[in-house]
């Protein structure tokens, strides 16, 4: 009889790893970190579902952190066996899990520093960019829609999630001893119809028992659509006054999607081209890989790169590598868009383009992303007549511009749609990475639909899949 325990993503939205058990093998799908509050979630990540010794095979849906930013421990910790991912994956981890492990490196550095001076003992980091190599290696690829073999009578095969590049959903059909078959479906972060560079999620497989994300469960955000020519007015209306747009990003995915916005805008003549400094060492690796993997581009992305050779980059655009180059990007008058990271300007190259933008009103302040509680991108969103950028007050006098439609999850009308077509056919269904008022959102809509049995799983919580 095969099991499913639940030890991350449950109730809320980081740490995604859920445990199967079957025909006598663990296999885990998801490896995430917990992100947030620093004590609570190093305890969370520390904490292993299992022996890693014990585990035969992992299988990851995408490369975010959330999602495999617990494997270099569970290498480190014994895991030996395989790590199945799409190709895209495999290569994006190779630099999210080194980037990780950096700032766990710096993260315990740093909290050293004051535990010397206080005599408290030193602290290791939760792991180090040596993990994080082991943990790639393990790594094997397989391209969508290809079955391949994870343990004796338990295949599996990625289905297209339209989340992020490389982002799949994993179905996992498993074959008892007495010949009787069962399907597990995990949907992996669900993307957005429309998202571009990426295609759009593929239909869910049939199947016996569904995992399901909710994150927007119970929230519809802006169309995509509206983005680019949104993006276009904020770029033409700075550039009359002669400022420059400084938009914080993360580095991986939403980065990659502003540079073929502006490389479409630039190229039909909707936008004059400006130079446009992509200013994240992460990001330039990020926009390498996106290259590397056409193979995951939607038609409109093949169609636009076969007409101008290169759809994340051109003439006017500049990835910025190192510190000087950085620095010097501020001195420049003339107008300009940066890109830089952190997407929450809590780090990063972010800061000092900032330091040297919001006392102007001639400039503009670009949000493209959530933007959480305490941090300085919310206070930027917040409007607030001051703001500190390393230990300095600033008048905020720039304006600020908020764009809410660059998420990657599917909102409440696209989980709807798309589990619709399951419902009534498939016997359980579990909704996890969603905040509970998300994941009972959801649930009522898709028992409303006319979904048996959903349900939302706490933290350790485990079901037969009988
Ligand atoms: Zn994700």
């Amino acid at each position: 009889m095969a099991k499913l325990t639940f030890y991350g993503a449950a109730r809320q939205v980081t740490g995604s790893m859920h445990l199967l058990e079957a025909n006598g093998k663990l296999i885990v799908l998801d490896c995430g970190m917990f992100q947030g509050r620093r004590a609570e979630s190093r305890e969370l990540n520390r904490r292993h579902p299992c022996d890693p010794k014990t585990i035969h095979a992992v299988i990851v849906s995408h490369a975010h952190i959330d999602h495999t930013g617990r494997l270099p421990l569970l290498a480190r910790d014994g895991f030996t066996g395989v790590i199945h991912a799409t190709p895209a994956t495999r290569d994006l981890c190779a630099i999210m899990l080194a980037d990780s492990a950096h700032i766990q490196e710096e993260d315990a550095r740093f909290l050293n520093k004051r535990r010397r001076h206080q005599d408290e003992p030193v602290i290791e980091p939760l792991y180090t960019a040596a993990d994080a190599v082991q943990a790639v290696a393990q790594m094997q690829a397989s391209p969508y829609q290809r079955w391949f073999k994870v343990a004796s009578g338990v295949h599996a095969r990625f289905f297209e999630a339209g989340h992020m590049l490389g982002s799949a959903g994993i179905e996992v059909e498993i074959t008892e001893a007495n010949g009787r078959k069962k399907v597990l479906v995990f949907t992996g972060d669900v993307g957005r119809w429309g998202i571009p560079i990426l295609r759009d999620p593929a239909p869910l497989p049939e199947c016996d028992y569904l995992i399901c994300e909710s994150t927007y469960g119970g929230r519809n955000t802006d169309a995509i659509a509206d983005l680019k020519p949104k993006l276009a007015e904020v770029v033409r209306r700075t550039v009359a006054r002669r400022g420059r747009i400084i938009i914080p990003a993360f580095s991986v995915g939403r980065t990659q999607t502003l540079v073929y916005y502006l490389r479409q805008l630039f190229t039909s003549g909707e936008l004059p081209a400006l130079p446009v400094y992509i200013d994240s060492p992460l990001a330039v690796n990020a926009t390498e890989i996106f290259r590397l993997h056409p193979e995951c581009y939607d038609h409109d992305a093949r169609e636009f790169g076969s007409h101008t050779g290169s759809i994340l980059g051109g003439p006017s655009f500049e990835f910025v590598q190192s510190v000087e180059e950085s620095k010097s990007v501020t001195r420049r008058r003339a107008p300009c868009i940066v890109i830089a990271a952190s997407g929450m300007c809590e780090a990063g190259r972010i800061l000092h383009h900032l330091r040297h933008a919001v006392q102007y009103e001639r400039n503009t302040i670009l949000i493209v992303g959530f933007q959480a509680a305490h941090t300085l991108g919310r206070r930027i969103v917040e409007r607030n007549e001051y703001i500190n950028i390393y230990g300095e007050r600033h008048k905020l006098k720039a304006e600020v511009v908020v764009m809410n439609g660059f998420s990657s999850h599917a909102d409440a009308r696209e989980l709807k749609a798309h589990t619709d077509s399951l419902a009534g056919r498939c016997k359980k269904v579990f909704l996890v990475h969603g905040e509970i008022d998300q994941s009972s959102a959801l649930a009522d809509t898709m028992r409303a639909s006319g979904h048996r049995e959903v349900h939302i799983p706490a933290m350790n919580e485990g079901f037969t899949l009988d």
